[in-house]
């Protein structure tokens, strides 16, 4: 019987499928960019191979603002286009991934001296460009009703307005994007770098890939090769003998996390501090998080953290718009920190410059996608497609069936998103998963709960938590191994149950447990269980206020 598409044994098929005959297509790196064109192609019926040097969504694409959004901001700055192109994927993600994009509806308070007017023409024309829907048109709101929904906001409140956007798991959104591509037959495997190039002629003809588990390199053949690196853009050219057209700007964006009866807010609201210092904060689950910086990034890009200067700004800013709460570093319960991949504009900063994308191509023949939204992977997708399909002198035709096919969490049977979601909370309810638990599973996984369900009826030990008082029931580490590709504990607790950075603790408390379930799975001896446990520590600890203790002691 053939295995699940990301089982561990397949990691390896892949890899070795990829290196026996040449494919149409390698794609290097496994974010939203990379998984989300791997799967276009794979879809249009192309032999696609898919690596990435340490698991999907470890750059950027875990460690974004989590928005599917329209951009209202960008309208600002006058990007009609973004605004119109992010609105119509929200749309799109809305059919493909309805258990991914959950609306969120966004608070925008006034004070004295907004001008009114101004925003709500500005609204208005966001609505029209993102062809809202009436529940999801603007609304204005009196200073009261922003109270409610907000109760320790900064004075004095004048109103304000309301619209709607959409939140998402980013790792998950990548996550499904590279197991589609698996399914519909393309290669794929993490913990798999690009660490130099072939070339036959002096034209580009694949890439040599480092098993980074084994240190085994292979050679992978490949007609067209696509470097979607996003921050390493620039890294993986140089692998080349040309240089980068233009230079890629990381932009290293912060969040902090609080617990949401500390910070209560419902939905999200924009935040303006008297300084002037604008962000947001988002409600996710018992948690709010309050972002970001945009500050050029220099330094290694691998594993960037929220630096001090960082944290400070953003603390002041919620500590200025929430005046009344003395929030303090002690409340702050994780950080995390992304870099996103710009491409540089001659004499501005990060926050100015654009968030557009854009193809390179260079005189070998690699094609670099960079720039770009989490939001708009699937269009950069697309119009990458337009050069591979040049590249191979072929028709390829249009991207239709990224729009049509489910992403894999969406295959629940027919019902709508919110009818499983209840139904699956119930079933799980009733086999003793908390609420709050089976909240997070159903909005996580979309149709993945279903196997969490079938492991419980194998054995009930599958739905009881990983530690006590732990959102995440053990059959989460199951199928993360089984079913996820999942090699690491961080790949586990990170990327694929989302506890360090959703959860008191950073998952420490759930991590001997999840250690020793994956261990028996994959075969680790002690001392390699032992190292994991111990590498997954320094990991929890770059993701904690720097000063600010743990406040769970770390067990096992
Ligand atoms: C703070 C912040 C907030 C953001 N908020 C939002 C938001 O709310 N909404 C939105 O739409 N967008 C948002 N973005 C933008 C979005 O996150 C990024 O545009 C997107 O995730 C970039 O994806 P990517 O695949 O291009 O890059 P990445 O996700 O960084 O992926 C690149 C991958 O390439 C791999 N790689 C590198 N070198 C190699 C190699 N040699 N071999 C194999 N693999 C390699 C890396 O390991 C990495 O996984 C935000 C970004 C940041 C940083």
């Amino acid at each position: 019987m053939m295995g699940h598409p990301f089982g561990p044994a397949e990691r390896l098929a892949a890899l070795e499928a990829m290196a026996s005959r040449p494919v149409d297509l390698l794609v290097i790196g496994g974010g939203v960019t990379g998984c989300g064109l791997a799967r276009d192609a794979a879809l249009r019926g192309l032999a696609v191979a898919l690596v990435e040097k340490v698991d999907f969504a470890y750059g950027a694409s875990s460690r974004s603002s989590k928005l599917v959004h329209g951009g209202v901001r960008y309208l600002a700055y006058g990007d009609v286009g973004l605004v119109r192109e992010s609105a119509h994927e929200r749309k799109v993600l809305g059919t493909i991934a309805p258990h991914l994009v959950h609306p969120l509806r966004f608070l925008f308070p006034l004070y004295k001296g907004d001008s009114v007017a101004k925003l709500r023409v500005g609204f208005a024309m966001f609505d029209r460009l993102a062809g809202s829907t009436r529940q999801e048109r603007h609304r204005v709101l009196k200073a009261e009703e922003i109270r409610e929904r907000v109760p320790h906001l900064r004075d004095p409140l004048i109103g304000g307005f309301e619209f709607t956007e959409y939140i998402t798991d980013d790792a998950r959104l990548t996550f499904e994007n590279a197991l589609s591509a698996a399914e519909h037959g393309a290669f794929v495997a993490n913990h798999a770098a690009v660490t130099s190039f072939i070339l036959d002629d002096g034209r580009l003809a694949g890439a040599r890939v480092r098993d980074e588990l084994d240190g085994q390199t292979r050679e992978v053949r490949a007609a067209v090769v696509v470097n979607a690196t996003g921050p390493w853009a620039e890294e993986t050219i140089g692998l080349g003998q040309s240089p980068a057209p233009k230079h890629v700007l990381p932009s290293k964006g912060i969040h902090l996390l609080f617990k949401a009866d500390r910070l209560p807010v419902c939905g999200a609201v924009a935040l303006t501090s008297p300084a002037g210092r604008e962000g947001f904060a988002i409600r996710r689950w018992n948690y709010v998080y309050v972002g970001t910086s945009d500050v050029a990034h220099e330094g290694t890009l691998d594993e960037p953290v929220a630096d001090r200067a960082a944290i400070d700004d953003v603390l002041r800013m919620a500590q200025d718009c929430f005046p009344s709460l003395g929030l303090t570093g002690a409340d702050v319960v994780a950080t995390w920190a992304g870099l996103r991949p710009l491409i540089a504009e001659e004499g501005k900063a990060p926050r100015d410059t654009s968030r557009h994308d854009e193809v390179w191509r260079s005189p070998e023949g690699l094609l670099s996608i960079v720039g770009g939204k989490l939001t708009t992977h699937r269009r950069m997708g697309e119009r990458v497609m337009e050069y591979v399909a040049k590249e191979l002198g072929r028709d390829l035709g249009d991207a239709h069936r990224t729009t049509e096919v489910p992403l894999p969490g969406a295959e629940f049977g027919g019902r709508d998103f919110p009818a499983f979601r209840d139904a699956t909370a119930a079933a799980l309810g009733a086999r003793g998963v908390p609420a709050s638990a089976a909240e997070r599973i159903t909005w996580l996984y979309g149709a993945a709960a279903n196997e969490l369900l079938r492991f419980g009826d194998e054995d009930a030990g599958w739905l009881e938590p990983l530690a006590p008082g732990s959102s995440a029931v053990r059959g989460e580490v199951r199928l993360a191994v089984e079913q996820g590709m999942a090699l690491t504990l961080a790949d586990i607790l990170d990327r694929r149950t989302g506890l360090l950075l959703f959860s008191d603790d950073h998952g420490l408390a759930a991590a001997p447990a999840a250690a020793t379930i994956a261990g028996e799975l994959l075969g680790w001896s002690e001392a390699q269980v032992a190292a994991q446990l111990e590498a997954y520590r320094q990991l929890a600890s770059a993701h904690t206020l720097p000063g600010v203790a743990q406040r769970v002691p770390v067990a096992g």
